[in-house]
């Protein structure tokens, strides 16, 4: 499976070439009042902590490539778009070489343009984003990206470290005493009986991939699969527990550019080792920090030859069911009670205009001959992380989630056939996701199934 990626005609490699890498952070922090998680909760009250935006370009013979973690809760549609074009021209690339990734902390914002001009337009009470400070922010991140391509780092190694998480994912499905199952566990759960069930389905292991100039290393990216939150809703501002983690590797390695990229975690939460009390959130940044440092320890070093690059596109259909129509979304838009019911319909309605747009997500994968980056889109569920791993098991997969987050949640058919709860408000792509998104993934690694 992996000789069939390494041979495709359509993967670019750029061998026995020269790479550089150029690394950049922006503070990406939104001001006071600002909602948070789409107007889910109470908007910000305080920063707890900056939020940033941090990402590297890959430069080599062909166009770069750009990669880039930012704090914020997700960014869809066409501020998704907007980012890509922004950083694109910034890096001297296409749009489609640009791979944005929200980390998904809670306490942070979404941003959807299209979702709040139709808010405004209704004169709505909800607010999703303030569009201003989105583009005076992207303006930010852009011109850190330039500034930082003169001093880009020529690299010659790749390094691949992983290392099991200790206590800090589980599944947000456990089975009830009579053998049912509940989609329950939240990232802070109280209930003891839910906190005692196992940890279900999750990945364990913390990736990290280095890149290297001889015996120096340039920049590290960690990944895995979880929530982000340990607690959230009361306008704390906060890159939670990840980045706190990701800031105590960087002094420890003020050398190497930290990054940190949340896996496909949509079903995966800390829920069954946080009740959500404000002690627990140094607790589980210390355990992440170990598997950070873990797996920095164990990374094995080699060449990096090449750089591939393909970009595959993923149509999911829009959800049609009850309550998701264009019709039943416009009428939740004028006339739900909840000012974030309203908030809901307009990212549905952001959503189906993208969709009639006939604008498709990218499913994008940067190929570094060991190791292979692939960007998915939204909440999808650990279980598309781990059948990226068993599609190419000689590799180092690294999956990274929440890329074009349009979709919300993007389940596994049996999720939606248990009755997920999660699934009721927070998801716009219909039944049957599964198999489009596995067969587009299998498409785009060049792997058979
Ligand atoms: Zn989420």
């Amino acid at each position: 499976m992996a000789t069939a990626f390494v041979a495709s005609g359509r993967v670019r490699a750029a061998s026995r070439s020269e790479f550089h890498m150029a690394t950049f952070s922006a503070d990406v922090t939104i001001p006071i009042g600002h909602p948070c998680m789409g107007g889910g909760i109470a908007p910000a009250r305080e920063v707890v902590d900056p939020l940033l935006a941090r990402g590297i370009v890959l430069l080599g013979e062909d166009r770069p490539l750009v990669l880039v973690a930012v704090d914020w809760c997700e960014i869809r549609n066409d501020a998704y778009d907007r980012w890509r074009s922004a950083l694109a021209e910034a890096a001297g690339t296409d749009p489609s070489r640009v791979l944005v990734s929200s980390v998904h902390q809670h306490d942070a914002p979404v941003m959807d343009l299209e979702a709040e001009r139709l808010l405004r337009e209704q004169r709505a009470e909800g607010s999703v984003c303030d569009p201003a400070f989105h583009d005076q922010a992207l303006r930010r991140v852009a011109a850190a990206l330039k500034d930082a391509l003169g001093s880009a780092r020529r690299v010659d190694g790749i390094g691949t470290g992983t290392a099991r998480v200790d206590r800090v994912a589980s599944n947000r499905r456990y089975l009830l005493p009579d053998g049912s199952p509940s989609f329950g566990r939240t990232s802070a759960t109280q209930d003891e009986y839910a906190r005692e069930q196992p940890e279900g389905t999750i990945d364990p292991m913390l990736r990290t991939l280095s890149f290297w100039d001889g015996d120096r290393p340039v920049a590290a990216l960690h990944a895995y699969a979880v929530h982000p939150m340990s607690y959230y809703g009361s306008g704390g501002v906060s890159s939670d527990f990840v980045g706190r983690a990701r800031a105590l590797m960087q002094e420890d390695h003020p050398e190497v550019f930290q990054i940190y990229l949340s896996g496909c975690s949509g079903n995966v939460t800390a829920g069954k080792y946080n009740d959500g009390s404000t002690e627990n959130r140094p607790v589980l940044a210390d355990r992440m920090y170990r598997a950070m440092r873990a797996s920095w320890e164990a990374t094995r070093r080699g060449p990096l030859e090449r750089v591939g690059f393909r970009s595959t596109p993923l149509t999911l259909a829009p959800r049609d069911d009850e309550g998701f129509s264009v019709a039943e979304l416009r009428d939740r838009l004028a006339n739900d009670s909840r000012p974030f019911g309203q908030c809901l319909a307009a990212m549905g309605l952001s959503w189906r205009s993208r969709c009639e747009q006939g604008r498709p997500i990218d499913l994008p994968v940067i190929d570094l001959g060991p190791a292979v980056i692939l960007l998915l889109p939204g909440e999808s569920y650990v279980e598309y992380q781990l059948l990226a791993q068993r599609l190419l098991p000689d590799r180092f997969v690294m999956a990274v989630g929440y890329g074009e987050c349009a979709t919300g949640y993007v389940p596994t058919d049996r999720a939606v056939a248990e009755g997920d709860t999660n699934l009721l408000d927070w998801c716009w792509v219909a039944p049957g996701a599964e198999a489009v998104l596995a067969e587009t993934m299998a498409k785009a690694i060049g792997a058979k199934t």
